[in-house]
């Protein structure tokens, strides 16, 4: 029997649609003809799945948990920050240590926390990779924001004239900013990925 013949019966004889005698001469065929075979058993595989299995349910939900502790873990962090900062700095005499921990404390942490709030829209970025570098940005621009509103607020202006200590006294504040800049950069990016985001 010609090959061209089988294969032309062989869906028929998969659906069970041709006749008894067909059905006899694809059997005896495929016994003696290889290609015949593998073309019946491809047809008879089940079709292959496009698609990766999807996670369970559970691992999403579990990570989207993990996402929002994180970030309630996050902010407490600022928040408890901003009020040791507050606390040391009520404590600190007038003198040249003024605004020492406002400066050093108070205004990256704040500037840190107050970024967060971005986080909620997280659906608003078209990938993560925009989400973490707009994350990192806001915290700076917000944290250097804060800043000038205290050299006002503590009219350090009028106090600063010493150059070179300038750098020194402010120093811790402006490595923690590049901390927390870090920080939102690198975990909004764990975040959004803990969240699906793309
Ligand atoms: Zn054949």
């Amino acid at each position: 029997m010609n090959c061209d013949v089988i294969k032309d019966l062989i869906p028929l004889y998969i659906d069970e649609c041709c006749s008894d005698e067909s059905s006899k001469i694809v059997d005896e065929h495929i016994e003696s003809c290889a290609s015949c075979k593998r073309l019946m058993d491809e047809m008879k595989a089940p079709p292959e799945m496009a698609k990766a299995p999807e996670p369970p349910a559970s691992f999403n939900r579990l990570s989207g948990w993990l996402a929002s502790l994180m970030q309630a873990t996050l902010m407490l962090g600022a928040f408890v920050l901003i009020a040791i900062g507050v606390a040391l700095e009520a404590s600190t005499p007038n003198g040249a240590m003024n605004s020492f921990w406002a400066f050093n404390v108070v205004v990256p942490s704040t500037g840190f926390l107050l970024s967060m709030a971005n986080w909620c829209f997280l659906r608003q970025y078209k990938s993560r990779k925009s989400f973490s570098r707009f994350s990192l940005i806001i915290t700076l621009g917000i944290t250097l924001c804060v800043y000038a509103w205290s050299v006002f607020h503590y009219e350090i202006y009028n106090a600063i004239k010493l150059s070179e200590d300038t750098i020194l006294f402010y120093g811790l504040g402006l490595l923690l900013t590049a901390v927390f800049c870090i920080v939102s950069g690198t975990l909004s990016n764990q975040y959004a990925k803990m969240l699906g985001k793309e």
